[in-house]
C-alpha cells in the first residue's frame, strides 16, 4: 500500500479507489457542509459591492455574479446532502463550484478596480478554501487555484492603481500561498491515507486467520451472524452453508510434521478461496482443519454442485512438502445445509445451516470420509439425501 509522495494519492489503483470509496460519505458531508458555508459568505459580500459602488449598473452585475454562484454552489452543496455521489461526480461538484466562484471573483475584481490589494488578500483565503478546505482531487484543486492565481495577476497588472513595487509583492505573497497551501493539502491526503492504511492492517489482523487469509471466527461472529451476509446479497431468496473437514489429518501431522500439515492447510484454503464468488461467499477457517463457506443467494443444488467440485479437486490436488521431497494428497468431507429464505420461519437461519452442516459432516465422516451429506432446511420439516 505504498503512497505516492507527490500526489499523497495510493499508487496501486484499485486501494485508491477502495479508500475513495471509505471516504465517500464523510467526503459528501464535507462537501455539502463547506459549499453551503462559502455561499452564505458569498452572497454576504454582495454588502461590500454595495458600501464600495453604490446602487447602480455594476452593482446589479455583480449582484447577478453572486447569486450564480450562490446557485452553483448551492445546488452542489445539495446534491452531496442530497444524493448518493459516485466519487468522480464529488469532485466534478467540487470543482465546479471552484471554478464559477473564481471566474465570477475575478469578475468583481475588475468591476472595483480601486480594490486590489483587498481582492489580493480575498483570492489568498479564497485559495486556503479550495487547497484544504472543499474535498477535492489535489491535481485538480491545484490546477484550478494555479490558473486563478495567473489571471488574477494578469488581471491586476492590467486594472489596479496599484505600484509595480505593491504588483510584485502582491505576486509573491500569492506563489506563497500557492505553495504553502499544496503543500499542507498533500500532507492531509498522505496522512489520511496513512491512517487507513494502519485501520486496514488491523481490520485485516482482526478478522483474517494468519495461517490461511480466510476469515475468523470473530469475523464469523460479529459479521456474518449479525446479518453482514444478507448485506452482501440483499436479494438472495436461499442461503447455503458447507462445512469442510479434512480427512485423517492428524495422520498428516504425526506422519509429515506440522509445517507439512500446515502447507495441506493452506493449499485448501487456497482451494475454497478460489471457489467462491468475491465479496458475496466468505470462507471461514471455523476450527483447526475444519473451514466453513458461507454462500447467500445459493440453493441446495448450487451448494452441491460447489462442494463435490471442492471434494474433487482437493482429492486431485497435490501439496509440495516444505523441504520438496514429498507429495502430499489429503481427502475431505463435507456437510452441505441449505434454506429458502421465503419459507424458512426461524429468526437466524444462518445458526441453524451451521448445526444442521456439522451433524451432516460428522455423518459423512461416519459413512466412509471423502464424500458429502447434504440436507434442506425447511423450518420444522426436512427432508435429507446423500451424495457418493
Ligand atoms: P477426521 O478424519 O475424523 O477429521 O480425523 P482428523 O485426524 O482430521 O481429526 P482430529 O480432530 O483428530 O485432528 C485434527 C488435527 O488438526 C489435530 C490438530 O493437531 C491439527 N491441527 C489443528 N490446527 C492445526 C494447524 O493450524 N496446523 C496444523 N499443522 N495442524 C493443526
Ligand atoms: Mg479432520
Ligand atoms: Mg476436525
Amino acid at each position: 500500500m505504498e503512497i505516492n509522495s507527490l500526489t499523497g494519492e495510493f499508487v496501486h489503483a484499485p486501494t485508491e479507489r477502495a479508500f475513495l470509496q471509505h471516504k465517500q460519505d464523510q467526503t459528501q458531508s464535507l462537501l455539502g457542509f463547506t459549499l453551503t458555508f462559502c455561499t452564505v459568505f458569498y452572497l454576504g459580500f454582495f454588502a461590500t459591492d454595495l458600501a464600495a459602488l453604490g446602487w447602480g449598473h455594476d452593482t446589479m452585475a455583480l449582484l447577478g455574479a453572486r447569486i450564480a454562484v450562490a446557485l452553483t454552489a448551492g445546488s452542489c452543496a445539495w446534491l452531496a446532502y442530497r444524493r448518493v455521489l459516485s466519487v468522480p461526480a464529488a469532485r466534478l461538484a467540487a470543482s465546479l463550484a471552484e471554478g464559477v466562484a473564481l471566474a465570477c471573483f475575478m469578475f468583481i475584481a475588475v468591476l472595483r478596480p480601486a480594490e486590489f490589494h483587498w481582492h489580493a488578500m480575498s483570492l489568498a483565503i479564497m485559495l486556503v478554501v479550495v487547497y484544504l478546505y472543499i474535498p477535492n482531487r489535489l491535481r485538480y484543486a491545484s490546477t484550478i487555484a494555479v490558473v486563478a492565481t495567473i489571471v488574477f495577476v494578469v488581471l491586476a497588472a492590467e486594472y489596479s492603481r496599484m505600484s509595480s513595487a505593491d504588483k510584485f509583492t502582491m505576486g509573491m505573497l500569492l506563489v506563497l500561498v500557492n505553495t504553502f497551501g499544496f503543500l499542507a493539502a498533500r500532507r492531509f491526503q498522505y496522512v489520511s491515507r496513512e491512517e487507513f492504511r494502519s485501520w486496514s492492517v488491523l481490520k485485516h489482523a482482526a478478522e483474517r486467520d494468519h495461517l490461511t487469509g480466510c476469515f475468523n471466527r470473530r469475523y464469523l461472529h460479529d459479521q456474518l451472524m449479525g446479518g453482514r451476509w444478507r448485506e452482501r446479497a440483499p436479494d438472495a431468496d436461499s442461503l447455503s452453508v458447507v462445512l469442510c473437514d479434512i480427512d485423517r489429518f492428524k495422520q498428516i501431522n504425526d506422519t509429515h510434521g506440522h509445517g507439512d500439515g500446515d502447507m495441506v492447510l493452506r493449499g485448501f484454503a487456497r482451494i475454497l478461496q478460489v471457489a467462491v464468488r468475491d465479496g458475496v461467499d466468505s470462507v471461514v477457517r471455523y476450527g483447526g482443519e475444519e473451514f466453513l463457506v458461507v454462500l447467500p443467494g445459493t440453493d441446495l443444488a448450487g451448494a452441491l454442485r460447489l462442494a463435490e467440485r471442492l471434494r474433487v479437486t482437493f482429492a486431485a490436488t497435490e501439496v509440495v512438502s516444505t523441504d520438496g521431497a514429498t507429495r502430499l494428497r489429503a481427502t475431505a468431507s463435507f456437510g452441505v445445509a441449505s434454506v429458502d429464505l421465503a419459507q424458512f420461519t426461524f429468526e437466524h437461519p444462518l445458526r441453524h445451516l451451521i448445526s444442521a452442516a456439522d451433524e451432516l459432516m460428522y455423518r459423512a465422516k461416519h459413512n466412509g470420509r471423502d464424500r458429502i451429506e447434504s440436507l434442506q432446511l425447511a423450518g420444522p420439516a426436512r427432508k435429507s439425501g446423500a451424495v457418493r
